[in-house]
Parts: C-alpha cells; structure tokens; sequence
C-alpha cells in the first residue's frame, strides 16, 4: 500500500517543520509585522498559504507517485543495424542487466536497495518523501523544491522585515530575543538548504536533458505535479555520448 509510505520518521519530521514554518510566517513574523488581520497582513498571509500548500500538494504526488516500473515487455534493443559498429557495441555495453531481479535494465534504470527493485530513470532515493525519485516523480520533485524553495524564500523575507521594524529596545528581553532566533533559524537553514537543491537540479537539467523533455511541452502544465502525459514509457534517452556526437 502506498499510503503506508507516509509512516516514517522522516515524513513526520517533514510534516512538522512544514506546520513550524507556518505557524512562524503567520502567526509570529506576519502578525508582529503588519498584523494578520491588515489588509497586507491577509495578502501575504494568502501568498504563503498557496505557496505552502502547493509545496504540501507536491510532496503528496511525490510520496504516492510510483517512480517507475521496467515493463515486463523490456527487451534491449541492440540488433538496429542501421547504427554503425561503434555505436552497436557502445548500444550493447548500455544494456545492462540486474543480478538482483534478473531483468535488462534500460538507460538510467538502477537498483535501489531501499525499494528492492529496480526504477526507472532513478534519480536518487530520498528518504524524506520515503521514495525513490524516478522517472514518473521527478516532475512533482522539481516541483516541490521550486514551490517548497519559493515559500521559504518568502518566509525569511517577511520575517527579517519584522525583526527589523521591531523597536528592540522595549522589546529588547533575551527570552524574547531567544523566541525569534528559534523562529528564525529554522527558516533561514531551510531557505539555503532548499535553494541550494532548486539550483543543483536547474543544473542537472540544463547538462542532462531538455527543460521541455522535463517538464513537458505546454508551459500551462509545467507547474502541475501529475501532468506527465507527454512522458513516454521510460526505457530509453539521450545519453551523454549522444549529446557528444550532436554538438
Ligand atoms: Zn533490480
Ligand atoms: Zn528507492
């Protein structure tokens, strides 16, 4: 069952730090800002909130989204004999097959260890959505770093414009100060950590494949976690060596 993969530690940890930043965005940084009830205050209140459940909506297609199967129909495809003989043993070193589920593994299918089988397109296994990252999650992924990355951003701005506009010295008690350290430092950790993760994915799409291979062809759906129609059946790709020979 699928839903049993939200029964982690990892995952309640995640669901904790998102109900945190939540609370501290709205109720501390917000409210001491420009007040919750203010017209700013519900504007920026009501950003956040999308923002944050776009990220929690993601990280739900991410946990439940199979990361993807080797068809039981596999069989590699090395016998093209228009490719010429370098190309043909380059083809069939590529073909590799699994010891452990004694199946072809396609371009960029691997074994993970966590999930017992093999996944295609694996990117890598992630322990905080409790899944591998493969080819029919990787979209959602991206996704959810970007939105997750957005609303942290966002977060930290409006809480270093509260600490700023705050008059520390009425309200200058260390047990107040030591409030918004524990506040802030959970926020700035996060928007570092998740920015530094949208930046190396940015990375690894613009070297490996195509945004659009990516993230589909309409611009409306690059933002919609399970829209991956345009995706094929996952057992073949451009490979590095292809892209050598193109430029
Ligand atoms: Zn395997
Ligand atoms: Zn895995």
């Amino acid at each position: 069952m699928k839903w049993q993969r939200f029964l982690s530690i990892p995952i309640f940890a995640v669901f904790l730090l998102m109900g945190f930043v939540y609370y501290v965005t709205l109720f501390v940084s917000i409210e001491d800002w420009v007040g919750l009830r203010s017209s700013d205050g519900s504007f920026h209140a009501s950003v956040f909130s999308f923002l944050a459940f776009y990220s929690l909506f993601s990280f739900f297609v991410c946990v439940l989204t199979d990361p993807g199967r080797v068809p039981s129909s596999y069989v590699p495809d090395v016998e093209d004999r228009e490719l010429s003989d370098q190309e043909f043993r380059r083809n069939v070193k590529h073909q590799r097959k699994c010891e452990i589920c004694s199946t072809y593994k396609p371009q960029r299918c691997h074994h993970c260890r966590t999930c017992r089988r093999c996944v295609l397109r694996m990117d890598h296994h992630c322990q905080w959505i409790n899944n591998c990252v493969g080819y029919w999650n990787y979209k959602a992924f991206f996704i959810l770093v970007f939105f997750a990355t957005v609303a942290s951003i966002y977060s930290m701005v409006i809480f270093i414009a509260c600490v700023l506009q705050k008059d520390w010295k009425v309200w200058g008690q260390s047990h107040l100060k030591l409030f918004y350290v524990v506040c802030g430092t959970p926020v700035l950790g996060l928007s570092m950590i998740l920015g530094s993760l949208l930046c190396w994915h940015i990375y690894l799409m613009a070297n490996n494949m195509t945004t659009i291979e990516v993230l589909g062809p309409n611009m409306l759906k690059w933002f919609l976690p399970a829209a991956v129609g345009h995706l094929k059946d996952g057992s073949s790709f451009r490979i590095a060596h292809d892209t050598r020979q193109i430029t």
